[in-house]
């Protein structure tokens, strides 16, 4: 596992700097703002895995490097590691079509796996409701919240690629304390069954999802009601403007 930390074309570094699934504080926005002008940060870029590209000359990196703790930021993790979490704004007090608190979900998840060693690097995905605002389909463990605390689980996806692939459903109405048992199993069997470098969508497209199906007792997954209801899906279909986050 490295620090994702690149070299651009113009010769400059990139320092891609996370927070808690791209939620900033007003003094954390403005202390990074800060800590870029004193370093000769040359831009500042929002990414799709809502962290923050810092671009700077090489030998300002552990002036900017050094800044981020004091800020409650740190440099993304990269290569073989569990990446940045999303998460979209799906909780009560933000998006009003959240049916589950995503983004709580998301940065707790974060908080405990972040950086955490795999074969290959895992993108985590949360979403607030079945539009999919975070596209938890194109995760390798994708999460969405489905009412009444619950959320399904989707496994084996992949985004940023010439042949994207969506992940399959792996678990039904999820409770929220029961996805941090699941993603260990998930990470567990991954780690056993992958080959060197293997991403995850690649080895639930070799193997299928039984292998990583969770054992019995370990969640305790119901299938058995539907809380999504039907003009609810039909309002996700098309009639409400789009308030993604
Ligand atoms: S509409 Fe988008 S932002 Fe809102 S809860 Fe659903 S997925 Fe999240």
């Amino acid at each position: 596992m490295g620090m994702a930390i690149f070299k651009q074309s113009n010769g400059m570094y990139a320092v891609n700097i996370v927070a808690s699934c791209g939620v900033l504080t007003p003094d954390q926005l403005a202390g990074l703002g800060k800590a870029a002008r004193d370093c000769g940060v040359f831009r500042l870029k929002l990414t799709t895995r809502q962290t923050i590209v810092a671009v700077l000359d090489k030998e300002q990196i552990p002036r900017l490097v050094e800044r981020l703790p004091e800020l409650g930021l740190a440099v993304s993790p990269y290569g073989g590691a569990v990446r940045a979490v999303k998460a979209c704004a799906g909780n009560a007090a933000l998006c009003p079509r959240a049916l589950g608190d995503a983004l709580d979900l998301g940065i707790a998840i974060q908080e405990q796996y972040l950086g955490r060693e795999v074969p290959k690097d895992v993108k985590i995905a949360v979403a607030g409701c079945p539009r999919g605002c975070t596209d938890p389909l194109c995760a390798d463990f994708g999460i969405v919240a489905r009412g009444a605390g619950t959320f399904d689980v989707f496994l084996g996806g992949r985004g940023g690629s010439a042949k994207p692939v969506h992940g399959q459903l792996l678990a039904n109405r999820v409770a929220r304390e029961d996805i941090f048992p699941l993603l260990n199993h998930v990470l567990e069997r991954y780690t056993a069954l992958a080959q060197p470098k293997e991403r995850l969508s690649a080895v639930v497209a070799r193997l299928g999802l039984d292998p990583f199906l969770p054992p019995p007792g370990l969640i305790t997954a119901d299938d058995a009601q539907e809380t999504v209801d039907e003009e609810f899906l039909a309002f996700l279909g098309g009639k409400g403007s789009d308030q993604s986050g």
